[in-house]
């Protein structure tokens, strides 16, 4: 990990507005780092690239995300219909190693020439809102004057 964030999920956290993250559990859920290495079925990811960890981690294939719905992932390694993992049900990117789950569908390449302070913006805004732009896209018809 090269740098993690906190954000008002954390607030929540800290009220105890979330139950289901227990005492102990290392919180982040975003972040950015360089691949050291890939699981089983990652494949696109070269190591020692530079990647963004979204907060939302999806799988690409169940009924949800092929519907664009990347947010409300099915997939069973989380709690299905949540595409938040990192820092809730697993331990988070706050850590100096963190495995991310759904890697394939949920990491983002940094460009060369980008420095992690100006991804340090992209990291926690850029997801939500490429994830709420493309869902809007879907969901006005191609002929709407919008
Ligand atoms: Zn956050
Ligand atoms: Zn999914």
């Amino acid at each position: 990990m090269a740098a993690t964030t906190i954000c008002d999920t954390d607030l929540h956290l800290l009220k105890g507005d979330v139950p289901e993250v227990t005492p102990g559990r290392i919180r982040g859920h975003e972040g950015i780092g360089a691949m050291t290495g890939l699981g089983f079925g990652v494949t696109h990811f070269p190591v020692e690239d530079r990647v963004i960890i979204s907060c939302v981690s999806s799988c690409g294939r169940c009924a949800n995300c092929r519907q664009g719905l990347d947010s409300h992932c099915l997939d069973p390694e989380g709690t299905p219909g949540i595409g938040w993992i990192l820092g809730y049900m697993i331990d988070g990117t706050r850590v100096e190693y963190v495995r991310v789950p759904r890697a394939e569908n949920s990491l983002n390449t940094i460009s060369d020439g980008v420095t992690t302070p100006r991804t340090s913006f992209s990291r926690t805004v850029c997801p939500p809102a490429s994830s709420g732009a493309s869902s809007t896209a879907r969901s006005v018809p191609a002929t709407s004057s919008r």
